[in-house]
């Protein structure tokens, strides 16, 4: 039987602990609670192979084994988008401000608002972006498969864009 290494090691400190009655920790408890200051990371440009017009990603949440989950703000111009992708094990959007738009392949565009949570599932193909005349940030986040959060696809024409 294969067991994911968390719980070898904590089956490990079970037995370790074996019935003294003290209680058993699973993982590092010293290791400090930490706060990554707001600005700390610099920005970056969303690349023009996976977007449409200007998008601005800042990092907030870098992948810290054992967690596999990384995120970000994303901020969109009026009228930008990501080009059409999937997420492994899917993402959730966190509309933070603006007014934004979403679809998944074969769907309708739906308007989404700051407030509102997006949960777009695993393999499912879609994008995200601005509406036309107003820019939108959103926090997104996801966790990795194999080290990867994303699998990019084409861009979304403005015909598509556009099909509202
Ligand atoms: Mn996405």
């Amino acid at each position: 039987m294969r067991v994911p290494v968390g719980t070898a090691s904590l089956v490990l400190s079970m037995i370790i602990a074996g019935g003294s009655g003290l209680p058993c920790t699973a993982g590092p408890a010293d290791t400090p609670v930490t706060v990554q200051r707001s600005g700390s990371e610099p920005s970056r440009k969303g690349p023009p192979e996976n977007f449409t017009g200007s998008v601005r990603v800042d990092p907030m949440l870098k992948e810290t084994p054992p967690s596999r989950l990384s995120g970000g703000l994303v901020t969109f111009e009026p009228g930008a988008r990501t080009a059409w992708h999937t997420h492994p094990l899917g993402q959730t959007l966190i509309v933070t401000a603006g007014a934004g738009l979403v679809q998944q392949w074969g769907g309708p565009v739906q308007e989404i608002r700051p407030g509102d949570v997006v949960r777009i599932p695993p393999g499912v193909k879609h994008w995200h972006g601005a509406a036309p005349a107003a820019g939108m940030s959103h926090v997104a986040i996801a966790e990795a498969l194999d080290g990867k959060v994303v699998e990019w696809m084409e861009h979304v024409t403005d015909a598509q864009y556009r099909a509202d």
